[in-house]
């Protein structure tokens, strides 16, 4: 024998261990669905989270038993993911604002046998009820409450389910490749797909993630993440948070700006992580009480393109720098994240903020691509585009359900992306290849269009679709929706174009709105538009 070194497996309960081991007295707050705001510890979640999961096999479930939840994020719905995944059962979050159709199909394609319920729900779950094959409990995420089980038959009650639980439980070993969370695709286009993540993608994310270049999550740490559990399991972060002994802050319903303004000054929020479209609420109400989010060093975002002005806006205004990090359901979510290298320490802020506009460079643990439609690899210069493709440790392999591979003949995920890369590793989104603009021939970015329009003051959102062109097959159309007040005319904001991309680029016509269609995951439906303006046109 050569000597060897121990080998244990990667499971999430050991993260949740070390959270009680280490950080037992760390907080854990939580803002509850009637907007009250709850305390508690790593330690009290840990010993809630095992009485889930003895409740649970007292419910007789056994391991492999998908269990759903529609939820906040809120310390019940953490107690839930530990519990649940702990004692080996798989942990399916449900995006609550799904079409009561595609829960449905969700639902029981997942043969989810729990559901665990927040109070805000009820009336949607009420609607599902006999549609549901496999569910045998609900569960109100709360106290009893007779209200609420006047609306479900057999309705049962959070916290009485963990008060008779077993106290003493011990959480099972499990091999690794266990699965241990679900989560749908929002599928814009055919039926939702799963992806089933396991304990050794789950703790590998969650170490390959939080690397000082990556998320950085530390024990000094007051970590909000706005970004749904329901979604991609909130980036990772409520697994890094147990591994690093962070404090934890669970904004719960309530995401409007004003919401999330009181909550970084009350609980002295150091890091934020959410999608563009949250943070344009939170820069306004910032703006609107005066308030310098002082406790706040960075925010994470990603989810669809950070435009450059927000970025510039959150370190001019707040001394917060951004890091823009870009990620799927399919990628767990982290692919790439942005943060700068030694060399370009001497660089001008302005020059940092351009490099900081990409959408970053792999952490250890996942490699990218680029290739052509032929699958040949494209060059990492800074200016080839590209399809994009993915592999490492924590990206999926099949869907769940699925007999086919999800990966190309040499063992890569096809994100449906276009970027570039260049020598360094910094990856950029062009566009999803299903949006981006063919005009003539030449692709024209969408995501360049937007971050261009929100720049100007008199715009809060906008987005850019292909519209279909006599001549041309398709050319630009801006969508905006105006800020509060602001008026600007379609020359203006034509012109504001100017000498910032190629003429040919350059929209042909903007088109006003009173509300962008936004989505589940909060971003905005381009399919809905281009259905909405996709002849405009043609018809002029
Ligand atoms: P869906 O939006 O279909 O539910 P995901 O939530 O998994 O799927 O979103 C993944 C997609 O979101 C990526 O493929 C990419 O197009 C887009 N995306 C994510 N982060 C960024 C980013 N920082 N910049 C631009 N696009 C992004």
């Amino acid at each position: 024998m050569l000597g060897s070194m121990m080998h244990q497996q990667l499971t999430i309960s050991s993260l949740i261990s070390h959270a009680a081991r280490y950080h037992a007295a760390t907080e854990v707050v939580s803002v509850e669905t009637t907007g009250e705001i709850a305390r508690s510890t790593w330690g009290e979640v840990e010993g809630n989270a095992r009485r889930v999961a003895a409740a649970l096999e007292a419910l007789g479930l056994e391991q492999g038993a998908r269990c759903a939840t529609i939820a906040w994020n809120n310390r019940r719905h953490l107690e839930i993911y530990f519990g649940v995944a702990g004692a080996g059962m798989v942990c399916h979050t449900i995006n609550p604002r799904l079409f009561p159709e595609q829960l449905i199909y969700i639902i029981n394609h997942a043969e989810d046998q729990v559901l665990f319920l927040d109070r805000t729900f009820l009336p949607v779950a009420a609607k599902l009820g006999a549609h549901l094959k496999t569910v045998k409990h609900v569960v109100l995420m709360g106290p009893r409450d007779e209200e609420a089980a006047a609306q479900i038959p057999g309705l049962k009650f959070y916290d009485e389910l963990i008060a008779d639980a077993d106290a003493d439980y011990v959480w099972p070993a499990l091999e690794e490749t266990t699965p241990s969370s679900l989560c749908y695709t929002s599928g814009t286009t055919g039926h939702p797909k799963g992806v089933l993540y396991t304990h050794r993608s789950t703790v590998l994310h969650s170490i390959g993630g939080n690397q000082p270049d990556g998320l950085a999550i530390s024990a000094r740490d007051s970590v909000m993440p706005v970004v749904p559990m329901f979604h991609v399991n909130a980036w990772g972060v409520p697994y890094i948070a147990a591994a690093t002994g962070a404090k934890l802050v669970l904004p719960g319903p309530n995401l409007d700006g004003d919401s999330l303004a009181g909550l970084i000054d009350g609980e002295a929020i150091t890091l934020a992580l959410g999608v563009p479209t949250i943070w344009m609420g939170l820069l306004q109400a910032l703006e609107a009480r005066g308030s310098k989010a002082e406790s706040l060093e960075r925010t994470v975002i990603g989810g669809s393109a950070c435009p450059p002005s927000m970025i510039e806006t959150f370190r001019e205004k707040y001394a917060t720098t951004v890091v823009h990090a870009w990620g799927m359901t399919e990628t767990s979510p982290l692919g790439t994240l942005n943060n700068l290298l030694q060399k370009h320490s001497d660089l001008s802020v302005a020059e940092q903020n351009k490099i900081r506009e990409g959408q970053g460079r792999p952490p250890y643990g996942v490699e990218l691509r680029l290739v052509d439609e032929e699958g040949n690899t494209l060059p990492n210069d800074g200016e080839t585009h590209g399809e994009l493709q993915i592999r490492g440790h924590w990206i999926v392999d099949s869907y769940f359900m699925m007999e086919d591979s999800a990966l190309t003949a040499d063992g890569w995920f096809d994100t449906g992306d276009v970027a570039t890369i260049d020598p360094d590793g910094y990856m950029i989104i062009r566009d999803r290849s299903k949006d981006i603009i063919k005009s003539g021939g030449e692709w024209i970015s969408t995501v360049e269009l937007e971050n261009i329009a929100v720049g100007h003051p008199a715009v809060a959102n906008a987005a850019a679709i292909a519209a279909r062109h006599e001549k041309w097959d398709e050319r630009p159309v801006l969508v905006v929706l105006l800020a509060e007040g602001a008026t600007v005319s379609e020359d203006e904001l034509l012109a504001f174009y100017d000498g910032k991309i190629a003429k040919w680029q350059i929209p042909d016509k903007v088109v006003f709105t009173d509300a962008l269609p936004i989505g589940g995951t909060g971003k905005v439906l381009k399919n809905k538009l281009r259905e909405q303006f996709g002849e405009v046109l043609i018809n002029s």
